[in-house]
């Protein structure tokens, strides 16, 4: 198939669908990544800090860097001069770092915050509980260079498509709540971040706005070094 062909596949099936790819480019190489920028793709998804951080230089300035993986408070610092999108605040903590960083760059920085959603492995995440009191606070709004744009969750990793599909319907039901309440200015649920390559269908069909896709556009990762 080739990167070319899937980034086509994908913008078809999502425009379709009013929903936007994140290509997950980890562990991919700088040319690949320009083989989907070439075919039109320019939101790519990076999990580490040290490997976005040492890409982004060398691509073109107008790709949307979005971190999708879990972000230490000590690494905000390496992206927030650039970073369009953090996909996992799980704290508050985390959130008032980013504030911090986004300050010192003079810029408000895009976040989601992750919904721990799967229940049988630890990821990270907040509960829909720890959500809804971190919103209802009064500390968000203080935070006047970050801007929440709305939910992320992983599913399970299972073949259990229901399990997987219920687990996407609870992210939803809170993403719909949370939009039915008065929300602090800096807070809007506009963007769902749900659905990666073996489960976008499903994600697609429960609501997301973003998916992050790595492996059926890219191919399989090659093994990390130990
Ligand atoms: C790697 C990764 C993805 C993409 O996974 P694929 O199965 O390759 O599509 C999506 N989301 C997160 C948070 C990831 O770390």
């Amino acid at each position: 198939m080739g990167i070319k062909n899937n980034i086509a596949k994908f913008s078809t099936l999502l425009a379709s669908r009013g929903a936007r790819l994140v290509a997950v480019s980890k562990t991919h190489s700088v040319e690949r990544i320009k083989e989907a920028y070439e075919a039109g793709q320019r939101i790519f998804g990076e999990n580490k800090v040290q490997e976005m951080t040492e890409k982004q230089p060398q691509l073109p300035p107008d790709i949307e860097w979005h971190l999708i993986g879990h972000l230490q408070r000590n690494k905000v610092k390496y992206v927030a001069p650039f970073v369009a999108l953090i996909h996992a605040v799980d704290s508050l903590r985390l959130l008032e770092e980013i504030n911090k960083q986004g300050e010192k760059c003079g810029r408000i920085i895009p976040c989601l915050l992750q919904v721990y959603i799967a229940s049988e492995e630890t990821k990270f995440g907040m509960d829909a509980d720890e959500v809804r009191a971190l919103i209802a606070s009064g500390l968000v709004e203080k935070l006047t260079h970050v801007r929440i744009d709305g939910l992320m969750g992983m599913a399970s990793l299972t073949d259990n498509q229901s399990k997987v599909r219920t687990e996407f319907k609870s992210l939803k039901s809170l993403f719909d709540e949370l939009n039915q309440r008065s929300l602090p200015p800096n807070v809007q649920m506009k963007e769902l971040s749900m659905g990666m390559s073996s489960d976008y269908a499903l994600a697609l069909e429960e609501g997301s706005t973003l998916v992050r896709i790595g492996t059926a556009i890219f191919g399989e990762r090659p093994p990390l070094p130990r």
